[in-house]
C-alpha cells in the first residue's frame, strides 16, 4: 500500500503475481533449469510475435536493442522515420554508432506513411530503415502492416521496428509482415519491471549481421541466435525477469491474444471518449491513435479547453495515481493516460472518476 499507481505510459503498474514470479530463487544461467525456463517461454513468445523464428531475451532496456539493431544491420545508410521523442532520438543513436543516417521527419502528432518511406527508399541510398510502431511520446501509431508491404519492393533494406509500447497490446505478426527485426522492452505493454527486452530477427537480418565486422559483442545478433538455439543467452541475463515473463506470458495466452488486443482497443476508445466528453481533443492525427495510451491535447487551439496539467497531476497524486504531464516539447500542452498492461474497464473507470474529481478542483 501507499505507492503511487502508475498510469504513465511506462513503466506501468506491475502486479503482485508478476513480482512473485520475479523473486523465484536464483538458478545458474548455464544450468538445465535455465534451459528449461527459456524452453518454457520460447513457444509463448513465438505465439505472441506470430513467428517461427527464435525470440531472444536481452538484459537491457529497449535502447540497448535499438542501438544493437543499428550496429548489426546498417552497413550503408539508415533512414530514421521520426515522429516523436523516441523515433527522433533513434537518428541520433545511429549517428553515435558511427553510421550514416538520414531523417524522414514528420510533425509530432502525425503518423509515418508508406508513401513517405517509399519515396526515400527509391533513391537507393538506404540499406536499413527504423520505425517506431507506437510513438509513446505522441500517442501516434503508424500503419505498420501497410509500411511492411514495402519490404517486398526493397528486399535488401532491413526493416527495423520498435514495438516497445505496442507489443502484446496490438497484434503484430512478425513472419507475415516480413520485417527484419522487432523489439520491445517489458516495462510498457507487458506490465513487467524495466530491464528486459524481447526481440526477434529474420534470416536476412542474421545474414546482414554476418557481413558486418564491428557489431560489438553485447548485442551481437549472431551470439543471440547461437545461444537461443541452445535456449541460452550470450551473457548472464536477468533471470528474475525471465521468471516474470514466463508468468506474464501464461496470463496473456490464458486471456487469449485476440481478447487481449480487443481489451486494449476498447480501453483506448473509452479513454478517447472520456477526453472528448470533457472538451478535450487528441494530439494524434485522427485515425492513427495509439491503442495502448491516449495523448490528450491541452489548449491546442484558442477555442479548446486548457487546464493546468501540472496541477492536475498533483491532484491525481494526492489520489494515489501518477499520470503523465506530456513528453519533451509537448509537456504541459498534452497529457497522457496509459491503458496498457493489466488495466481493465473497472480500473479505467476508476481512473476517469478520479480525473473527474481532480478536474473539478482545478
Ligand atoms: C520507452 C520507449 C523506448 C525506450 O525504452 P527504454 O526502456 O527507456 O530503453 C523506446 N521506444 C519507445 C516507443 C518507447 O515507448
Amino acid at each position: 500500500m501507499g505507492h503511487l499507481k502508475l498510469h504513465i505510459p511506462g513503466p506501468i503498474e506491475v502486479s503482485d503475481k508478476t513480482f512473485e514470479a520475479f523473486r523465484t530463487p536464483m538458478i545458474g544461467h548455464r544450468s538445465q533449469d535455465f534451459k528449461d525456463l527459456y524452453t518454457a517461454v520460447m513457444p509463448n513468445l513465438q505465439a505472441l510475435l506470430y513467428t517461427e523464428r527464435l525470440v531472444y531475451l536481452g538484459t537491457s532496456s529497449a535502447w540497448g536493442i535499438m542501438e544493437g539493431a543499428i550496429r548489426n544491420l546498417v552497413a550503408k545508410r539508415v533512414l530514421s522515420c521520426m515522429k516523436g521523442a523516441f523515433s527522433d532520438k533513434w537518428l541520433d543513436v545511429a549517428k553515435r554508432c558511427g553510421k550514416q543516417a538520414e531523417a524522414l521527419q514528420v510533425d509530432w502528432g502525425s503518423p509515418i506513411l508508406p508513401e513517405q518511406i517509399d519515396e526515400r527508399l527509391a533513391t537507393g541510398n538506404f540499406d536499413a530503415v527504423t520505425l517506431v510502431h507506437n510513438e509513446t511520446s505522441t500517442g501516434v501509431m503508424s500503419p505498420l502492416a501497410e509500411i511492411a508491404l514495402l519490404k517486398a519492393k526493397y528486399p535488401d533494406v532491413m526493416f527495423i521496428v520498435d514495438s516497445v509500447s505496442s507489443l502484446s497490446g496490438v497484434k503484430i505478426e512478425f513472419d507475415k509482415l516480413g520485417i527484419d527485426l522487432l523489439l520491445a522492452g517489458t516495462q510498457k505493454a507487458f506490465a513487467m519491471p524495466p530491464g528486459l527486452s524481447v526481440f526477434t530477427a529474420s534470416q536476412a537480418a542474421l545474414d546482414r549481421a554476418a557481413t558486418i565486422g564491428d557489431r560489438g559483442y553485447y548485442f551481437d545478433l549472431l551470439e543471440f541466435q547461437k545461444n537461443a538455439e541452445k535456449r541460452m543467452t550470450p551473457s548472464t541475463p536477468s533471470i528474475g525477469h525471465i521468471y516474470a515473463l514466463k508468468s506474464k506470458l501464461e496470463d496473456i495466452l490464458a486471456e487469449g491474444l485476440d481478447a487481449r488486443f480487443a481489451r486494449h482497443a476498447k480501453l483506448a476508445q473509452m479513454t478517447r471518449d472520456w477526453a472528448a466528453g470533457h472538451g478535450f481533443t487528441l494530439f494524434p492525427e485522427a485515425g492513427y491513435e495509439s491503442q495502448t495510451l491516449t495523448c490528450v491535447n491541452n489548449g491546442a487551439k484558442p477555442s479548446e479547453r486548457e487546464i493546468d496539467v501540472a496541477k492536475l497531476q498533483g491532484l491525481m497524486k494526492e489520489r494515489g495515481i501518477l499520470i503523465d504531464s506530456g513528453y519533451g516539447r509537448i509537456k504541459g500542452k498534452t497529457f497522457r493516460l496509459s491503458s496498457m498492461g493489466d488495466e481493465t474497464e473497472e480500473t479505467m473507470q476508476s481512473l476517469y472518476g478520479l480525473l473527474d474529481e481532480s478536474l473539478g478542483q482545478l
